[in-house]
């Protein structure tokens, strides 16, 4: 069983990283694929490249095996859909149970992301909430709290679990930056060092 996080990470911070560790360990996931999206269609355009913001992720898991990096967005460009996405990576591996992995707020809007009935035909989603959160108001006929029922089914369950709180936004650190503020201890000090050299953020 594998994991998908996806995400502009513009840039990548603590708050994705602590918290997809967090699911990866709690679930026992063979790995947790962090899927940096070219062009998001639900939202502005990012600040950096779509190859800068890569160069940022693969500095903040280099040295965490759990965490790997697909690139398969950004190097299909354009608008990506997470159906289309699915559809490649399930076809790839067959066997593979798929975990997509969303914050509640992004699984508030789930129901209108294009084709939500088609994505649940072909993965799991874990949503990732607060300790004592109530669980999602839709999907209810679709919820567990059993992460074992996963392996049960091959798509198709919801499965509300909590992860540390760490109240950070990629928007924030880059106001911070825009601000000559520094964002240490928000990301890897790896990952703001490349961020500083490379003068990236740092204008309007
Ligand atoms: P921005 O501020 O630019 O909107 P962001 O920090 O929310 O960015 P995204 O790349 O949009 O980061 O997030 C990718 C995924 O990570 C989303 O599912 C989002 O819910 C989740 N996420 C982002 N920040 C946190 C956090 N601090 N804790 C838990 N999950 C987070």
């Amino acid at each position: 069983m594998i994991g998908l996080l996806g995400g502009t990470f513009d840039p990548i911070h603590y708050g994705h990283l602590r918290t997809a560790l967090d699911v990866q360990q709690a679930l026992a996931l063979s790995e947790i694929r962090l899927i940096p999206l070219a062009d998001p269609p639900h939202r502005t355009a990012p600040s950096c490249s779509p190859e800068q913001r890569l160069a940022l992720l693969q500095t903040a898991v280099a040295d965490e095996p759990g965490l790997v990096i697909d690139q398969r967005e950004i190097l299909r460009g354009g608008k990506t859909y997470t159906l289309d996405t699915l559809r490649s990576i399930k076809q790839e591996t067959p066997d593979e149970t798929l975990c997509l992995i969303l914050g509640s707020d992004a699984f508030n809007g789930f129901p209108n992301w294009h084709k939500p009935e088609l994505i649940l035909q072909l993965a799991h989603l874990v949503v990732m909430q607060r300790p004592g959160e109530p669980d999602p108001l839709h999907y209810h006929d679709r919820i567990t709290h059993q992460s074992a029922d996963l392996l049960t089914k091959e798509a198709g369950l919801v499965l509300p679990l909590a992860v540390t709180q760490l109240e950070i936004s990629a928007t924030r650190i880059r106001q911070m930056l825009r601000q000559g503020l520094s964002p240490r201890y928000l990301l890897p000090d790896a990952v703001l060092k490349q961020i500083i050299d490379q003068q990236l953020y740092q204008s309007s």
